[in-house]
């Protein structure tokens, strides 16, 4: 059976892996639109961003596609799907017969949409080019404006300041990263970036962006203005669901699919940023931007095509590397739950417990990763010790 792969990022790549490795024998096709081989996005905000690594690891290199025998198009945009005659139409004329399709396509960044969004010197990040181009801003005594205070914004932030760049923070709603980590992890990584130097200005929002007289772009932050020599904006992403949508594929926050990755097409899967698949820690159906996921559910997706039983249900899990800071999100943080703290918040180094009546939800660690390694293991199986315990730093967890 020929599997096509729309989608060349972190999710697509490793299908075709996957598929290599679980034994599929037919032809694996892998169109991707940028003119990149695929290559991992989390350096894009940090080594890359600072200059410290000239390019992000490489998923798949031409040696690898030719000892995989993967055929990788790069350059190649989608613009339609068959699924009567079972191929796919290629902007440049041509058409891919299938077997099976793999749907990675992703996201494109949520663009701003007041007057002046489009103004050079106002990016965007997530491509190798989106990267260099605000690289070449990261001066000292810049002033670079980040719009967005999630985890992209607080990235760049980071990387900016380590640059001794002068960075502005505008989140429009009251608290960093809301979407995903507790008001208490808010209130840590907003203390640590003020801390830091970052201007961090929360219900906050861009009205319009306009020529500065001393700096590049002027900007109206909620009616006074204020000027920069860069912009960028993290205010998330906008799914690359069209292709699924108009071939009639059911898409409600993503495409959704089964346990094994399939849409509602069996001859269709999704997989990465796009896919909206059941997941029993988060209580239901779950869509998760994340490197980790994109990876292991591709590998799922992968083992299903090449014939095996697969129920892909991993515990939710990211990181975020800021300032020395490692963060690590485990599970799917509640807003309700109180957090058991264990550690110093204080010098940067503690964990936050939550424990719900039916036991763990979720960890968030910072520069504490043995806690999440623990933690996975308890949520595995079930258990976890008393808050008296959690809390208790001269107890190992690791020997409980
Ligand atoms: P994000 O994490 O969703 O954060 C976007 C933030 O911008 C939210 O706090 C949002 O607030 C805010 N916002 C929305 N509109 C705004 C506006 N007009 N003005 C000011 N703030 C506004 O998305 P992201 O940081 O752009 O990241 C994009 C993707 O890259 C995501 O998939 C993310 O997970 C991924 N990424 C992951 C990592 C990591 O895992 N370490 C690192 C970088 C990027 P509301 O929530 O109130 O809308």
């Amino acid at each position: 059976m020929d599997v096509v792969i729309v989608g060349a990022g972190q999710a697509g790549a490793w299908v075709a892996r996957s598929l290599r490795q679980e034994g599929h024998e037919g032809r694996i096709t892998l169109l991707g639109r940028e003119p990149h081989a695929p290559y991992e996005r989390p350096p894009l905000s940090k080594g890359v961003l600072s200059g410290a690594e000239a390019h992000p690891p490489v998923l798949l290199t031409p040696q690898q596609c030719e000892a995989m025998r993967v055929d990788f198009r790069p350059g190649v945009e989608v613009t339609g799907i068959d699924r009567a005659g079972r191929q796919v139409r290629c902007a440049d004329g041509s058409v891919v017969a299938y077997g099976q399709l793999v749907l990675a396509t992703g996201g494109r960044p949520r663009m701003l949409s007041c007057p002046g969004a489009d103004l050079p010197g106002v990016h965007v990040l997530r491509t190798i080019e989106d990267s260099r181009a605000i690289a070449s801003k990261l001066v000292p005594g810049h002033r670079l404006l980040v719009i967005g205070g999630g985890w992209i914004g607080l990235e760049i932030a980071a990387t900016a300041r380590k640059q001794q760049v002068d960075v502005t923070v505008l989140e429009a709603g009251p608290r960093l990263c809301a979407r995903s980590v507790p008001p208490q992890l808010s209130d840590f990584l907003l203390a640590k970036h003020r801390k830091e130097g970052v201007d961090v200005r929360l219900s906050t929002t861009v009205t319009s962006i306009g020529a500065g007289r001393e700096r590049a772009l002027a900007v109206q932050l909620s009616g006074v203005a204020k000027e920069f020599d860069a912009v960028v904006v993290g205010i998330g992403l906008v799914l690359d669901t069209g292709l699924a949508e108009a071939c009639g594929l059911e898409v409600r926050d993503g495409i959704v699919v089964d346990p094994s990755g399939r849409s509602s097409d069996p001859d269709i899967y999704a997989v990465g940023d796009v896919a909206n698949q059941p997941n029993s820690w988060a209580g239901g159906r779950l869509r998760f931007e994340s490197w980790a996921n994109a990876q292991n559910q591709a590998i799922a997706v992968g083992k299903a095509i090449a014939g095996g039983e697969v129920v892909y249900d991993e515990i939710p899990w990211f990181w975020s590397d800021q300032y020395d800071l490692n963060l690590q999100v485990l599970g799917i943080p509640s807003n309700d739950l109180a957090g058991i703290v264990r550690g110093s918040v204080d010098q940067g180094a503690f964990s936050v417990f939550q424990v719900a009546e039916d036991g763990l939800r979720s960890v968030i660690a910072v520069n504490a990763p043995r806690d999440i390694k623990v933690a996975k293991r308890w949520l595995k199986q079930g258990t976890c010790p008393p808050p008296s315990v959690l809390a208790d730093v001269s107890v190992r967890l690791d020997k409980l």
